[in-house]
């Protein structure tokens, strides 16, 4: 884009990082050991830094502007609705709040019609638990291993992602399991249909050890993100909601990541013909411009409170500006057939650039996804599965990883690297020849990791 550009100007961008460095406290890092770099804009599938460096955005700012950046429509949304009204308290009904509400309601499976607005996503977690114990009167929650949740109170116990380690002190009444995984299966399948069917009688085991009777929700994300993008076999999904409804368990998919477009379908359980109790929502929802994330209710669960309050609120629940933004991102995401096009650039761009990559480079171990959101799992040998650093290195330790998104970043690839994994998540609008660039950087870049392997 033409503003990418604008003319470079590091003295602003020293200026920047100096008052970050003293004055921001940042998220899931020693304050000392960073460097964030500065950036000055962004435009579309790009973003740029102070120092005239261009970034295509294989991040998406953790799987998040689905809509790319700047998109025009919702700017021009967030700045109509600011002259307009900024904020309202949650009890009044708003015009932008209530065509959020039936925009989101509308695209969501089944009989999900009530829309419980947050800022976030751990915020819509919480708020989904919260409804589904007070909905059963049972306290235990379910969760899989390989998951993120959020990072406040509830969520981040739910959590299966070390970062959970350090916050774990009060479990709450949360007990982990283990979801499908065939590459790294703990259930030995040979095949999906196996691992389906092992998952689902494991799950059933738990439930049966812990007592059905005293929980209260199975939380999943419909295709897990942050751990690894992992697409679950046909009929899982379909398994868990039969073992809910067979002992009243309240089914919650978590679709903060997999929603809105980033599958290809406007919610990921669309291709799992699945519909849970509730479902979390947030980031793509309105491309994270202004905070906004939700809870979306079933009929049955939304009666439970009709007649008796839901103790729980947001001052900011389905704040003007946040609805303005969701509302114009959700029509413009129709009108452009953005949800599409991620389904046609996944389908025959990365999807196929990506399993022939792998055929070439010794670190790969194995692709994976749909849509979008696609994982790239790096291993030291394609036989051992060994991954490529041990599980949650950091440091020192993980400096293959560094190494390989250094090689991306100097090729001007900004990727979204966690463990052994590169995930490929740029935003849903992205052209055919910008993931292809993308691509082509990456598999450069892969050159990196290789050299850690035995096949080097
Ligand atoms: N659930 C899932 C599936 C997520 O991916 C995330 C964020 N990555 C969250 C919940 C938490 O969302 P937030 O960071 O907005 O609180």
């Amino acid at each position: 884009p033409a503003s990418a550009a604008a003319a470079a100007d590091p003295a602003a961008g020293a200026a920047v990082k100096a008052a970050d460095r003293a004055h921001v406290f940042h998220s899931w890092s020693a304050q000392g050991l960073i460097d964030p770099p500065a950036i000055a804009g962004a435009e579309g599938s790009y973003f740029w830094d102070y120092d005239g460096n261009r970034y295509l955005d294989f991040s998406s700012q953790l799987v998040n502007t689905n809509i790319g950046h700047q998109h025009p429509k919702v700017v021009a949304a967030i700045q109509e609705q600011a002259a307009k009204l900024c904020t309202l308290a949650p009890g009044f009904a708003v015009d932008v709040r209530s065509e959020a509400a039936r925009l989101i309601a509308e695209r969501t499976p089944g009989d999900l019609d009530k829309i419980f607005f947050t800022n976030g996503g751990a915020e819509a977690v919480e708020n989904a638990v919260r409804m589904a114990r007070l909905h059963t009167g049972r306290p235990k929650v379910l969760s899989a291993y390989r998951s993120y949740h959020g990072a406040t109170a509830a969520a981040i116990n739910l959590t299966g992602d070390p970062r959970r380690w350090p916050s774990d002190t009060a479990s709450a009444g949360v007990v982990h399991f283990w979801g499908p995984f065939r590459y790294r299966s703990p259930f030995h399948a040979e095949n999906e249909a196996q691992e389906c069917e092992r998952a689902l009688a494991h799950l059933e085991q738990t439930i049966a050890f812990e007592g059905p009777q005293t929980i209260a929700a199975i939380i999943l994300e419909t295709v897990p993100g942050t751990a690894g993008i992992m697409v679950p076999p046909a009929g899982y999904l379909a398994g868990v909601r039969e073992i809910c409804d067979r002992h009243g368990i309240v089914f919650i998919l978590d679709e903060v990541m997999a929603g809105f477009g980033r599958t290809g379908r406007w919610f990921a359980a669309e291709h799992f013909g699945v519909t849970p109790d509730l479902l979390t929502f947030a980031k793509g929802v309105n491309s994270g411009y202004v905070p906004l994330g939700g809870v979306a209710i079933s009929a049955e669960i939304a009666a439970t409170f009709d007649q008796r309050p839901y103790p729980g609120g947001l001052t900011y629940s389905g704040h003007p500006l946040a609805c303005a933004s969701a509302v114009a991102t959700i029509n413009a995401m129709a009108e452009e057939r953005i949800v599409e096009n991620a389904d046609r650039i996944g389908e025959t761009v990365i999807g196929p650039a990506l399993r022939e990559i792998a055929g070439r480079h010794p670190s790969v171990g194995e692709v994976r996804g749909m849509g979008v959101f696609w994982a790239v799992e790096l291993v030291k040998d394609q036989e051992t599965r060994e991954p490529l650093v041990p599980y949650n290195a950091s440091g020192a330790a993980n400096a293959p990883m560094g190494e390989f998104a250094a090689a991306c970043k100097r090729a001007g690839l900004w990727p979204f690297v966690n463990m052994n994994r590169t995930h490929v998540v740029p935003p849903c609008t992205v052209t055919e020849a910008e993931a292809k660039e993308g691509l082509a950087a990456l598999d450069d870049a892969l050159t990196a990791a290789d050299a850690h392997t035995t096949g080097a």
